[in-house]
């Protein structure tokens, strides 16, 4: 498996006329050699891959990572230099849009004689489509996640803290076997509702409010996302209807996606529902973006967005209305592109639900 994730770096070795490519991104070099700790570098030739790392995770790395030569060292631009010239590499592409400016002065310092390409963000592309295993771990994240939230929905009463849903769905996550949480929860209630970053604070929950949490989970390096608007106690009729606009946005969007498809096509499909009922103004984010190793990946879904939907790949498709002074609502499912459309991977139920 991780054999032919390293295949899908062939292609920059002849458009860039490589020798090697370093790695250095720690989400990447996960992806390539199934190392999880937190600090390392990979130099992959077309022949040859080392594991470079220093003492305190040489054991992990001889346990985890697969086919590659792992080296301890202590000086690892040096240790790398040194494979560089004894391999007779004379370009080497390194992850620019990874790599610091100070970084990169250091390796540039180091790696003399040596013509250093930049790949900028084409190595994220490697990771667009998810392969079977990844699926398979996106897929139990997202029903881990999901499940918790199910479990501490009924917590959401008048009085109720933000922080305490967040917390408690944090608990829920942990107990049920995630490493943690995906990111920090938004739990938004009331006029906070128009924020669509509001971070649970120590609001009390009030009767009548809309309550939007969003939320994921993480575990072996996976992230989900998906995002709730319920209600806490019977809610007045404008915010019936923006939710009831919000969620045939959302399912409209959903129903389209199949591989082929423009993101900036399918956020329109979301986009101009909403204009048309006279909300367009409201929503000012994409429409969605890719999950992965991180919890924004390629592609995005927006008006801008150049990149085709293809098998494999995982999106959220989350559109939202956000009135200032007033309130808001966001629907989120996350889903994988298959052959012939897509499976919903995230399960909390996406009705109003009235609490
Ligand atoms: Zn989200
Ligand atoms: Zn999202």
């Amino acid at each position: 498996m991780l054999k032919s994730r390293r295949s899908s770096l062939d292609p920059f070795f002849e458009e860039y006329a490589l020798d090697a490519v370093l790695i250095t991104d720690i989400r990447n070099i996960r992806y390539l050699c199934g190392f999880s700790g937190s600090e390392g570098a990979l130099l992959v030739s077309r022949s040859a891959v080392w594991f470079l790392c220093d003492s305190r995770y040489t054991a992990q790395a001889r346990a985890e990572v697969q086919g590659a030569d792992v080296r301890e060292c202590t000086l690892r631009l040096e240790t790398l230099y040194a494979l560089a010239v004894e391999n007779g590499f004379k370009r080497i592409g390194f992850e620019a849009s990874h790599t610091s400016v100070t970084a990169f002065r250091k390796l540039a310092g180091v790696f003399s004689g040596i013509e250093l390409v930049e790949l900028g963000s084409v190595l994220d592309n490697v990771r667009l489509c998810k392969d079977a295993s990844e699926i398979e771990l996106l897929s139990s994240v997202a029903f881990l996640a999901s499940k918790s939230l199910e479990a501490v929905l009924g917590l959401v009463k008048p009085g109720v803290l933000e922080s305490e849903i967040a917390l408690e769905l944090e608990f829920e996550m942990r107990r049920r076997g995630a490493d943690g949480r995906a990111f920090d929860f938004i739990v938004a209630s009331g006029v906070r509702g128009a924020m669509p970053h509001g971070r649970a604070s120590d609001k009390a929950i009030q009767s009548g409010e809309l309550v939007t949490i969003d939320f994921g989970a993480l575990k072996d390096a996976y992230h989900s996302d998906e995002t709730v608007t319920i209600a806490c106690g019977e809610p007045g009729p404008r915010e019936r209807e923006i939710h009831a606009i919000v969620k045939a946005a959302h399912d409209l969007a959903i129903e389209q996606v199949r591989p082929g498809l423009g993101c900036r096509e399918l956020d329109a499909v979301a986009r101009d529902y909403i204009g048309e009922r006279g909300y367009g103004e409201y929503f000012g984010h994409g429409l969605g973006h890719g999950v992965g190793l991180e919890i924004h990946e390629m592609p995005t879904l927006s008006p801008r967005s150049d990149a085709i939907l293809k098998e494999g790949m995982v999106i959220t498709i989350e559109p939202g209305i956000y009135i200032p002074g007033f309130g808001g609502v966001r629907i989120e499912d996350t889903l994988v592109v298959t052959a012939d459309g897509y499976r919903v991977l995230t399960c909390a139920d996406k009705q109003l639900l009235i609490l």
